[in-house]
């Protein structure tokens, strides 16, 4: 099926990933790279290259692992995800996709037809990933979209998603809120680390502790957002 291979911007401006796109094909395609830069960068983030030349963006999110980049970053996106089956073509978002732990909102006799994600609405934008080598799934993941508003140092909008903090991504609205409207300076990014710290409810596994991810989150909350707002200034 040809429209599963679909890669590009419809007449409204939203992005469509098919099924079959790769994510390496994903990352080097300009109009990504140029309006959802996010995108490419989270990808170039997976594994190494021999792993991107061959997975698949669908693949990725159907197949949920929430150490990967991938599903904080179709968060912070806001994606939407198309599924089809016997039952027909439905669409849901992010915050319903993911359901838990390897589990999604496609059941067994479905398919993830494509993602969709709306046009870019702000120009401030930062992927941070802790990992213990370079190319190992993520022990945080902080995605974040920052829009300023015009003429002044205030956030307009805010959307931070965290991955390896849980079964799912996650956005949390105390950070978002401390964020927004705010001076984007010092005291804005530390009310937003400490709403991090006492938001979050991380797993503790092999890989770290509950309280490690949640200071490492906090950290890079704080150079994500910092870069985003040096993007968007
Ligand atoms: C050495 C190594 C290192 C890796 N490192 C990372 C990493 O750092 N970060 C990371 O995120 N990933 C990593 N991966 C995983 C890799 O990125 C793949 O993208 C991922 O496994 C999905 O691969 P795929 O697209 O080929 O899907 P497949 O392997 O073909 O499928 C995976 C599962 O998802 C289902 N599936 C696939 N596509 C769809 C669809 N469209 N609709 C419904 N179900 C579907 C399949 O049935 C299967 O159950 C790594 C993999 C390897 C081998």
């Amino acid at each position: 099926m040809p429209e599963l291979d679909r890669l590009g911007v419809d007449a409204s401006g939203a992005l469509h990933i098919g099924a079959a796109v790769r994510q390496a094909r994903a990352a080097a395609h300009t109009a990504v790279r140029d309006g959802w830069p996010l995108l490419p960068t989270a990808i170039e983030h997976i594994g190494h290259p021999q792993i991107r030349n061959r997975g698949t963006v669908c693949g990725r999110l159907a197949h949920h692992d929430p150490a990967a980049e991938l599903p904080a970053t179709a968060l912070a996106l806001d994606a939407r995800f198309v599924i089809a089956g016997p039952r027909g073509t439905r669409t849901v978002t992010a915050e319903d996709f993911f359901v838990t732990t390897f589990r999604t909102a496609v059941e067994p006799d479905e398919l993830l037809t494509e993602v969709v994600i709306p046009p870019p609405t702000g120009r401030g934008w930062a992927f941070e990933e802790l990992t213990r080598r370079h190319g190992d799934f993520a022990t945080i993941v902080v995605a974040v979209l920052l829009d300023r508003a015009d003429d002044t140092e205030a956030v307009r909008t805010a959307r931070v998603a965290f991955c390896g903090a849980g079964p799912v991504p996650v956005r949390l609205p105390a950070v978002e809120e401390a964020l927004t409207g705010a001076d984007a300076g010092a005291q804005a990014l530390a009310s937003a680390a400490r709403a991090a710290l006492t938001s979050l409810a991380p797993s503790h596994d092999i890989h770290a502790s509950a309280q490690y991810r949640r200071e490492a989150a906090a950290h890079l909350l704080v150079r994500a957002c910092t870069t985003a707002w040096e993007r968007c200034s």
